[in-house]
C-alpha cells in the first residue's frame, strides 16, 4: 500500500513539474496572434487558435473545448477593445485558469498598444453596437502588428525568463523582416492611394488607413448589422453618381451583397482574407499582407 501511494505521489510530481524546456501554451483569440507567436517564439510555444479567418470573430461560440484550451494555457492572446466581449468573458471564468486572467502576466490584449481607430466621442448603441470601444481590427495595418510584437516579446520573456534571450534576438530578427516589407508593400501599393472603396463591415479600416484608400461606403448600414435591400438600394443610386473602384468583403463574409452591388454597378467585388489563413498565400503573417496587397492592387488595375 504504501509503495503504491508513493508510486503515486511520484506520478503526480512527474505530472505536474513541468521541464524548463516545456513550451509555454499560448492560447490566442485570432489566427494573426498565434501566427505572430509562432515568428515570436518558433518551438518555445504551442500555439492553439480559438478562431479561423473563416469565423466571424465577434461572433463565437464559448464551446467545452475552448473553456478546455483555455484552462491549460500559459499566455492568453488576443485583441481586446471588446472585440471577443461576446464569448471570451465566459471562457475566462468557466476556465478557473488564474494565470491568464485580465491583469495576471498571462493576459495580453494587442490592441492596448496600438492607437485605435473610429473611437466615438460619446456612446450611441444607434451607431451598432460591435465596435463601441473603437474599431477593433488593428491587425490589418502592418505597423501595428510591429508595436504588438515589441510588446509581445516583453511579455514571453517575462513570462519564460529563461528563453528571453531566444525571445528578444527571435523579436528583432523578425521586426527587421517585417520593417524591410513593409517598405515594399508601400511602394507595391503606390497606385491605391486615394481610391474610393466599399467594404462589407468595417473589417479593413486600418488597412485603408495605412494605404490611403477612401471607403465610400459599407455594405452593413451599421456595423454588426447585416446589409438591408434598402441600404443596398441607396449604395447602388450613390455608385451610379460616383462609383467606388472596388468592393471588398472578407474571408467570412457572406459574399452574397457584394456580389449584388457588383453585378448592378459593373464595379469589382474582391474577396480579401481577413487574416491569416483567410486565403492559399495567406499561409503566415507575411503571405498575408502579400495577398492583400495583390488582391487590391489586381482588383483596381
Ligand atoms: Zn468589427
Amino acid at each position: 500500500m504504501k509503495a503504491i501511494l508513493k508510486f503515486i505521489a511520484a506520478s503526480t510530481l512527474v505530472a505536474t513539474a513541468l521541464p524548463a524546456s516545456a513550451a509555454l501554451k499560448v492560447f490566442a483569440c485570432e489566427p494573426e496572434w498565434g501566427a505572430l507567436a509562432r515568428e515570436l517564439a518558433g518551438d518555445k510555444v504551442s500555439v492553439y487558435s480559438a478562431t479561423t479567418a473563416m469565423q466571424d470573430p465577434h461572433h463565437i461560440e464559448a464551446r467545452p473545448s475552448l473553456i478546455a484550451r483555455v484552462r491549460s494555457a500559459d499566455l492568453l492572446i488576443c485583441t481586446g477593445a471588446e472585440l471577443e466581449i461576446g464569448w471570451l468573458p465566459l471562457l475566462l471564468t468557466q476556465s478557473g485558469n488564474a494565470n491568464i486572467q485580465q491583469g495576471a502576466p498571462g493576459y495580453f490584449e494587442a490592441s492596448q498598444y496600438v492607437p485605435k481607430l473610429e473611437v466615438p466621442k460619446v456612446l450611441d448603441r444607434s451607431l451598432g453596437d460591435i465596435h463601441p470601444g473603437g474599431n477593433p481590427h488593428i491587425h490589418t495595418d502592418p505597423r501595428n502588428i510591429a508595436k504588438v510584437a515589441q510588446a509581445l516579446t516583453d511579455r514571453l520573456a517575462q513570462l519564460d525568463p529563461a528563453d528571453a534571450e531566444t525571445f528578444r534576438s527571435r523579436g528583432k530578427a523578425f521586426l527587421e523582416r517585417w520593417q524591410t516589407a513593409i517598405g515594399r508593400w508601400e511602394r507595391e501599393a503606390a497606385p491605391l492611394r486615394g481610391v474610393p472603396i466599399v467594404e462589407h463591415h468595417k473589417g479593413f479600416t486600418y488597412l485603408e488607413a495605412w494605404l490611403g484608400l477612401k471607403e465610400v461606403g459599407t455594405l452593413e448600414p451599421i456595423p454588426g448589422i447585416p446589409p438591408t435591400p434598402s441600404h443596398l438600394a441607396q449604395l447602388v443610386d450613390q455608385m451610379q453618381r460616383a462609383p467606388a473602384k472596388v468592393i471588398v468583403y472578407s474571408s467570412y463574409d457572406d459574399p452574397k451583397a457584394a456580389e449584388f452591388l457588383s453585378a448592378r454597378t459593373k464595379i469589382p467585388a474582391v474577396m480579401l482574407p481577413f487574416t491569416v489563413g483567410g486565403s492559399d498565400k495567406a499561409r503566415d503573417l507575411f503571405g498575408y499582407f502579400d495577398d492583400l496587397v495583390a488582391r487590391l492592387l489586381g482588383s483596381v488595375k
